[in-house]
């Protein structure tokens, strides 16, 4: 497929384009109607485009889609899906219905570079990080195209495959397309992205004002457990992503999540619950308790419902929101940690992601290296 892909643009790089064409700028929000809220799959669609220029701009814009490998549904109605990239790479995206809610949890990167022992995601590395292209059609995939005001999902969770903010341009450029009017139109609020701990990505993602909201994965209370088991945290110990966080803009009713993956006997404990509750004062913030999901290869087990309930029980008792999250969609491995690519191409890709879409910010975030593990490095970065 020739040429760059509208859905990796920004409304002000497809007027930009536009202009330098001969057109008017207002044909840039003409694009993004046929791009996101008709879901035109190619230049030809767009009626109200001449015709003169849609060949011309044919000539070097495409429109990208995934195409759906397979589809699996859970007993508890949670679906998986694979999808194939253009070079050939395989993503999984999983939809979460509840009682109110049917959340989508995508993808950032083919594998992920952080390493973390319990995660399946980590066992094969990073392949590439995915273009904001490859993680908006994620979301478009469940958004019925036309005027109807009905979606087939409330929120968004950006906790599949990946670590988002090792790829930091992807990911910011990504919720931009979402969260914009003339995007996907999508509000922040319904928006979580989550995180292994990169500090000096994270305070680089928090200067970008995006308004989503923010979880991280903390997972243990102490640096020589959570050294063990996240890898990352030789280089970002607990106290440097605990003070992050506490920078990090939030809303006036806004809160982080931090996420904690339950271990047996490893940051099950009483003392591990005593030390959270230190490590979160002063903190706005809720815990979302992930009893592992067991993995074969890894070591850790999965606690007794027991012990996750006593843990529970001490964070309430002193004061924080702490809930645990059912593991959804396990008899088809699509809960939290259990996605995979079974294709992995490892050639470089051949749609790169134009410079234009690149905002300044990016390339201000310090050249952070997140790497412990890290296997390639290619895409759009
Ligand atoms: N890379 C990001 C987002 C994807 S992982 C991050 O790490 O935050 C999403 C969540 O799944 C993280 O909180 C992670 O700690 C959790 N997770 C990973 N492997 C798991 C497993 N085997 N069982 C339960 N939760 C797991
Ligand atoms: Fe990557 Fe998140 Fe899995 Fe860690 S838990 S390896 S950061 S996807």
């Amino acid at each position: 497929m020739p040429g760059t892909d509208l859905r990796d643009l920004q409304l002000q790089d497809m007027a930009a384009l536009l202009v330098a064409e001969g057109e008017p700028a207002f044909r840039a929000t003409q694009l993004c109607q046929w791009v996101y809220k008709h879901q035109a799959t190619s230049l030809q669609q767009m009626s109200d485009v001449p015709e003169a220029l849609r060949r011309r701009l044919q000539e070097r814009l495409y429109i990208s889609t995934l195409t759906l490998v397979r589809q699996q549904q859970s007993a508890d109605g949670t679906e998986k899906f694979l999808f194939r990239l253009q070079d050939g790479n395989q993503i999984e995206t999983v939809l979460i219905p509840a009682d109110d809610k049917r959340t989508i949890c995508v993808s950032t990167q083919v594998g992920c570079a952080i390493g973390c022992r319990f995660c399946l995601t980590a066992q094969g590395g990073l392949v590439r990080s995915l273009r904001p292209a490859e993680i908006v059609n994620q979301v478009l995939y469940f958004q019925a195209p036309a005027k109807t005001p009905t979606r087939a999902f409330t929120n968004i969770v950006f906790m599949g495959m990946g670590e988002p903010l090792d790829n930091l341009q992807g990911t910011v450029q990504a919720l931009r397309i979402l969260t914009a009017d003339w995007g996907v139109g999508i509000s922040p609020r319904r928006i979580t992205v989550s995180t292994s701990g990169l500090v000096r990505r994270l305070e680089a993602f928090g200067r970008e004002n995006l308004k989503v909201n923010l979880a991280v994965s903390l997972n243990a209370t102490t640096d020589a457990v959570r050294t063990q088991i996240m890898p990352i945290n030789k280089a970002y110990p607990i106290t440097t992503l605990l003070a992050a966080c506490r920078a990090f803009p939030l809303a006036l009713r806004q809160r982080i999540t931090f996420e904690y993956v339950l271990l047996r006997d490893l940051n099950d404990t009483l003392a591990d619950a005593k030390r959270l509750v230190k490590l979160m004062h002063g903190l706005r913030c809720k815990i979302n308790l992930l009893p592992l999901n067991e993995i074969p290869g890894v070591p850790y087990r999965r606690p007794s419902d027991e012990t996750v309930q006593q843990f529970q029980q001490y964070l309430l008792q002193h004061g924080i929101s702490a809930f645990v999250r059912q593991s959804r969609g396990r008899d088809i491995s699509a809960a939290c940690g259990q996605l995979q690519c079974e294709e992995r191409v490892t050639k470089r890709l051949t749609e790169q992601p134009s410079q234009a879409t690149m905002p300044p910010a990016h390339t201000a975030d310090g050249g952070e290296t997140s790497r412990p593990g890290a296997t390639r490095r290619e895409g759009g970065q």
